[in-house]
């Protein structure tokens, strides 16, 4: 491997991993992420697109069911393994490790949700997809509802009569849905599934709402097209409607005791997988920014041995490994108990996108005016990493809503007590 791992307990089992996905990341998805970033938005998910080969080999090889219990076709990945993975994955590209991501997510909250007559007939079949074409998707924010959907601190949010731009109401055994989800929902525009966070009851403001588990392919569903934007151009997003859409009641996951808590848990689980995938992408900006600073000669010498140089990489390698260090920390944590602990989750994502952005624009510096051109990578991460800060919550709403968590809820149980 490139890099000395801090880790020296790594088993043989998690070497072999971490070599197979980065195979898999240098060979299959840095070509694939390249040629997708550089297609139009609809051009990158339509049939033909090299989109879909990534797809059918990640599928090929499990990468999509790595999220899922072992029993329902998982890999059985410890903390440390999915952490090695995702990491590999994003350092191929996070745009595609992201997409792979959000594949599972609604098959793994169907899993988790101990409904036998669903998991036959989405989990199990999802586990065993190998051609790609089975794909989930989340659904949480909306037009009108961006910072809001995390924001029950607020008073506004509890409101009655605040509420949200996706509702159901309950038909006999129907729940019968109607509205909008944002543009930017990942992965939507090739999806098949959604989890969709819905309006159940305005009496509660946006507290009132619900889980659905909602197959795109039913009457009533329609999609906006695949959204144009500066960066994670290989990671799609686009809008989802619903106008009159019947789901059976058994679809809604959680009801309104629920729903909110499952919201908190859903953004916890999310925010901590973009703090590993940033370590994926942090580290790559580094490893690129070295290789150059090896080859490129100024002043007489490897730019490395020029002392500036040397300053800028050894900050850029202590991000690599600050983010690794307290992504793995969290993943572990949170992973080990349950409920988690979004602060911790909040903390991951903003530092280490914060610490992947600086990585990915040192990057550029260090190629000089090339790093700008599409000849190298960093250009592109630089835009992949910018999104990362708005993605999954806005990284200045995330810090005052884990503030807001520390100021209500420590001291916390230790994690060894709470399991
Ligand atoms: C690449 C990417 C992928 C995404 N994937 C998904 C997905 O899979 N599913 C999904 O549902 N959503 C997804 N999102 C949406 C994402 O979660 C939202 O963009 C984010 O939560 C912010 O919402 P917004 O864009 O509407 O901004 P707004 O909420 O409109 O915020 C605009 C600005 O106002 C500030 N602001 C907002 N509220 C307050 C306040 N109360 N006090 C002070 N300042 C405030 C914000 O910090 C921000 O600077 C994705 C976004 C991106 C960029």
């Amino acid at each position: 491997m490139p890099y000395f791992d801090i880790n020296l307990d790594l088993s043989w089992e998690d070497q072999q991993l971490k070599e197979t996905a980065h195979q898999f990341a240098k060979e299959v998805m840095r070509p694939i992420a390249k040629e997708v970033d550089q297609m139009s938005a609809v051009e990158a998910v339509a049939p033909g697109s090299p989109l879909w080969d990534f797809m059918r080999h990640a599928y090929e090889m499990g990468f999509h069911s790595s999220v899922l219990p072992e029993e329902l076709g998982g890999q059985g990945l410890t903390p440390l393994q999915y952490h090695i993975v995702n990491e590999e994955l994003s350092w191929g590209s996070f745009g595609l490790a992201a997409t792979l991501g959000v594949a599972g997510w609604p098959f793994l909250t169907l899993a988790l949700s101990g409904n036998q007559e669903l998991i036959e007939k989405y989990v199990v079949p999802f586990a065993n997809c190998t051609d790609g074409t089975m794909v989930g998707c989340w659904g949480g924010t909306e037009p009108n509802r961006g910072c809001d959907i995390i924001s029950p601190d607020l008073e506004f949010y509890h409101k009655p009569g605040t509420r949200g731009d996706m509702t159901a109401y309950l038909d006999g055994d129907e729940y019968v849905v109607n509205g909008a989800k944002s543009a930017w929902v990942s992965a939507a525009p090739i999806a098949t599934h959604i989890q969709m966070h819905l309006q159940l009851d305005d009496s509660m403001g946006l507290g009132g709402q619900g889980v659905a588990f909602i197959p795109l392919d039913l009457p009533g569903v329609s999609k906006g097209g695949a959204l144009e934007k500066m960066g994670l151009r290989d990671l799609c997003q686009g809008e989802v409607f619903c106008t009159d859409v019947r789901i059976p009641k058994s679809h809604m996951l959680a009801g309104t005791d629920q729903g909110m808590h499952l919201f908190d848990q859903a953004l916890s689980k999310g925010n901590m997988t973009m703090a590993t995938w940033s370590t994926g992408l942090a580290r790559a900006a580094y490893d690129e920014a070295l290789a150059y600073s090896k080859e490129r000669v100024q002043g007489g010498k490897p730019i490395i041995e020029h002392d500036a140089m040397k300053i800028r990489l050894h900050q850029m390698f202590s991000r690599v490994e600050a983010c690794r260090s307290f992504s793995r920390a969290v993943l572990n944590l949170n992973a080990s108990i349950y409920p988690g602990h979004p602060e911790y989750s909040f903390a991951a994502k903003t530092l280490c996108t914060q610490m992947a952005l600086d990585n990915a624009s040192d990057a550029i510096q260090v190629h000089g005016g090339y790093g700008l051109t599409r000849e190298y990578n960093t250009e592109k991460w630089f835009r992949d990493a910018r999104a990362n800060t708005i993605a999954d919550g806005v990284n200045e709403h995330l810090n005052r809503r884990g503030g807001d968590l520390l100021a209500k809820t420590y001291p916390r149980v230790r994690a060894t007590e709470a399991k």
